[in-house]
């Protein structure tokens, strides 16, 4: 892979943008995000999964910025919710982005069930300047909704997720071994062992 290929992380979220960075550094390439490029282009999320999502976004902003685009659509899917929220993950309690109310409702719809188990689920999508989809990767990470947030790490849900085999939530890990379990990490490892990021870029 030439070492100089740039990548644009369709992205306005810092903090998986950071965990992108992370995870794809050894593979030498350079990547950009929102402030990189002055901002990216609305794109509505109205797909009724996340690999339509990510797809999506993928492709408009590698059309926009006339840059091979990454972009990830992820979600948290809860067993006893059947599935929910999934791709509404972001926008559980009404608000676009309410982390804090995302957590309470998920809470206060979780009293008394006993049943916790859940998972996070990130499709990733590659597609190129002219529109053309180079493919997506499937990751999860599987774990259990606690009854209260622990730990101030990470973002969205990660107070009350804890991924199987483990005694820390996402947002009490380092940010390395969140990476190591995520379900973004998995993706984008899916994705390189396919052979997608390489192919996509060469
Ligand atoms: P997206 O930006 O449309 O993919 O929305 C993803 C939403 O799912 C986020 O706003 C969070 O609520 C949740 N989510 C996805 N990945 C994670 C994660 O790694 N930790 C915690 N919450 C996450």
């Amino acid at each position: 892979m030439n070492l100089t290929h740039t990548l644009l992380v369709a992205s306005g979220n810092r903090h998986k943008l950071d965990e992108i960075r992370t995870i794809l550094a050894p593979c030498g390439l350079r990547i950009l995000g929102t402030a990189d490029v002055g901002g990216l282009p609305e794109v509505i999320e109205d797909g009724l999964t996340f690999r339509d999502n990510a797809v999506k976004k993928a492709r408009e902003v590698a059309m926009a910025k006339a840059l091979p685009a990454l972009a990830d659509d992820s979600g948290l899917e809860v067993l006893a919710l059947d599935g929910r929220p999934g791709v509404f993950s972001a926008r559980y309690a009404g608000q676009q982005g309410d982390d804090a109310a995302n957590n309470r409702k998920l809470l206060a719809d979780l009293t008394g069930v006993a049943d916790r188990r859940a998972r996070f689920v990130c499709v990733i999508a590659l597609a190129l300047p002219d529109g053309r989809l180079l493919g997506t990767a499937e990751g999860e990470v599987r774990g259990r909704i606690l009854e209260a947030p622990r730990g101030t790490q990470g973002f969205g849900y990660d107070p009350l997720f804890l991924p199987d085999g483990c005694d820390q939530t996402f947002a009490e890990l380092a940010e390395a071994a969140k990476n190591h379990l995520s379900h973004r990490g998995n993706a984008l490892r899916n994705a390189l062992a396919a052979g997608l990021i390489g192919t996509a870029l060469d």
